[in-house]
């Protein structure tokens, strides 16, 4: 529980974390022109849209039974956020958490879906997830007297575990009236709303899970007979919710499979249809000719038997790239597969590239989304986090979910990561989707975001910025403004309502408003702006802008956090890189299409 504990914490950590996450943030925003993307870092870019066509494929696999998505451990290491928020998009109704702590940070994020935490320390908090009306899962008699305690006014919904043979939580037989009948009697006191029974798989064989299939139900009989009625059964996970259809019962509990990686021995990702949804990447950091007979990394596993390159990347088992692979691991570096030399470090690893051209900035993959099907004849393309379980001889789960908190990580659709190869930066402008979201980490890749999102914005575009004080918008304008490469350095508006700042370059301007003290869209079109000519932002601009233009962009800036605003509270902007608290943002792109008039 205090690894559930620690992952969610860390989630902060690694959106806050640094230099690394400003420059790649802006992965696939940045155009061919842009002179961005200094340093590049290490990167665990998290494909939302491969994650939301997993969920789909998966809820719609389980239908009539609902989905419930796994987001314990920090979403499998890919962010529990962003990825819960994207589950609920793409048809989870609801969201299972390890413990109470990490349920609330959801609930403090603005997810109203129901969410289930089923690990709890005699120290838990059940008043707290009672207020913040977390489903609990219980498995003893003393977590319902604990609840009761609490003496919350709103009783929370409660789940009974049975244990099916994991020797877990849950109770066991000789248990389970006891546990059944206490929950009843908590139930017609008003301290616990009794919800469901459920219990979880041990994947040991299809016949062992055909044999706690039939326990459980035998329980249910048992507790139904004592008088309890449930209003949802659940126990199937990934791999009984895809091969066990008589499992899904009220709903699946969803894990793995969502995140790209199968639960299975004999069938793969790409067979089951799913798509990988994390890419762990590195550049290369430094290049070395040796000769031969060289010794190669900690203990010279490995030694060079001929003159050749070797490259330095600069991730090791600290960033989750398991030691237990040394002497197997395979990374991917230009078209090409090659193998680890040498032991992987805490830090980082090294690749013997022969004679290859390799340059120094070139990118590593460790693992991530296998191209295409003939890719994917086994030992080729990309490698997958289902490759490197076989390298480290786990888990693909374990993969994932020990990505290190030092990797920052990216959030990007198809479309951003498509964009990554234009080199039109105007072909990267508005897309077919109707709305995009990223994570930013910290004021410095707000600035970052705005000036990659410079491509997207050509003459003509309206850009509205909706956010509270202290969002980010000026930061984000500033940005905006250098990535045009407009003259004069963007400030807020606030006292001249409209700014201008004239291109040199392209000859179309950038309009900066702010239509906070504006009343109504009639003193925007008093302001007589050229929107044909120019690339207009206003600020506090929902509401009125529709009045005038027929299309226009909207960002929305939230703070998932909920951290109230503190310094910046003076005025109209005063939104100042580093006076609020550093945590993440959301950013929400709306395209907005209507009717002129
Ligand atoms: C982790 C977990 C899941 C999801 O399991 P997957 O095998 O990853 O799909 C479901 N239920 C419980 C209780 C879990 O601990």
């Amino acid at each position: 529980m205090s690894e559930e504990r620690a992952a969610s914490v860390s989630t902060g950590g690694e959106l806050t974390g640094g230099e690394s996450a400003a420059g790649l943030s802006l992965d696939g925003l940045s155009s061919g022109s842009a002179r961005l993307v200094a340093a590049p870092e290490r990167v665990a870019r998290i494909n939302l849209d491969a994650f939301r066509h997993n969920v789909r494929l998966l809820s719609d696999l389980a239908a009539p039974a609902e989905t419930m998505l796994a987001v314990k451990a920090d979403a499998y290491g890919h962010g529990m956020v962003p990825l819960a928020f994207a589950a609920l998009e793409a048809g989870a109704t609801s969201l299972a958490v390890l413990d109470i702590p990490a349920a609330l940070v959801l609930r403090a994020s603005g997810i109203t879906a129901p969410i289930f935490a089923w690990m709890h320390a005699p120290d838990a908090d059940f008043g707290a997830a009672a207020a913040a009306d977390i489903d609990l899962g219980i498995s003893a008699v003393w977590q319902l007297e604990a609840i009761a305690a609490a003496a919350e006014a709103n009783a929370p919904r409660v789940h009974l575990k049975i244990d099916t043979g994991l020797h877990r939580n849950g109770a066991s037989v000789e248990q389970w009236p006891g546990l059944v009948q206490s929950a009843m009697a908590a139930d017609a006191a008003g301290v616990v709303r009794l919800h469901a029974a459920w219990s979880h798989l041990a994947d040991a064989s299809p016949a062992d899970d055909e044999a706690a299939y039939a326990h459980f139900q035998q329980a249910v009989a048992v507790a139904e007979e004592l008088g309890a009625r449930f209003e949802a059964l659940h126990l199937a996970a990934s791999s009984a919710g895809i091969r066990m259809p008589e499992a899904r019962l009220s709903f699946v509990r969803f894990g793995i499979a969502a995140y790209g990686i199968s639960p299975f021995d004999d069938e793969t990702a790409l067979e089951l249809g799913l798509r990988p949804v994390m890419t762990l990447a590195a550049p290369v950091a430094s290049l070395k000719r040796v000769g031969a007979g060289h010794g190669v990394s900690y203990g010279f596993d490995y030694r060079t038997t001929r003159p050749t390159t070797l490259a330095l990347v600069p991730l090791g088992y600290a960033d989750g790239v398991p030691r237990a692979a040394n002497g197997r691991g395979q990374v991917w570096l230009n078209g090409k597969r090659y193998p680890i030399a040498g032991r992987i470090a805490m830090d980082q690893f090294v690749i013997d590239v022969g004679d290859d051209s390799v340059a120094v900035g070139d990118e590593v993959i460790v693992f991530g989304e296998g191209r295409s099907a003939v890719e994917r004849e086994p030992g080729s393309g990309v490698p997958t986090a289902e490759d490197w379980a076989g390298f480290a001889h786990t888990i693909g789960d374990e993969i994932v979910a020990r990505v290190g908190p030092r990797v920052p990580r990216v959030y990007l659709s198809d479309d951003t990561e498509a964009a990554e190869g234009a080199s039109d930066a105007s072909a990267t402008g508005v897309n077919a989707a109707d709305t995009d979201r990223w994570v930013i980490a910290d004021p410095e890749a707000m600035h970052d975001f705005g000036f990659g999102f410079a491509s997207r914005l050509d003459a003509g575009d309206v850009l509205v910025l909706t956010g509270e004080l202290g969002a980010g918008k000026t930061t984000f304008t500033r940005g905006l403004g250098e990535g045009l490469g407009v003259r004069g350095p963007v400030t807020s508006p606030t006292f001249v309502l409209a700014r201008t700042h004239p291109n040199l370059t392209t000859g179309v301007p950038l309009i900066h408003v702010d239509a906070y003290r504006l009343g109504n869209a009639a003193e925007l079109d008093d302001l007589d702006i050229d929107f044909a000519g120019s690339i207009v932002v206003v600020e506090w601009g929902s509401g009125l802008v529709d009045r005038i233009v027929g299309d226009y962009l909207e960002l929305v800036i939230e703070r998932p956090m909920g951290h109230a605003g503190s310094a910046d509270e003076g005025g109209a902007d005063t939104d100042e890189a580093g006076e609020a608290p550093v945590e993440p943002r959301v950013v929400t792109l709306h395209r907005h299409r209507q009717a002129e008039g």
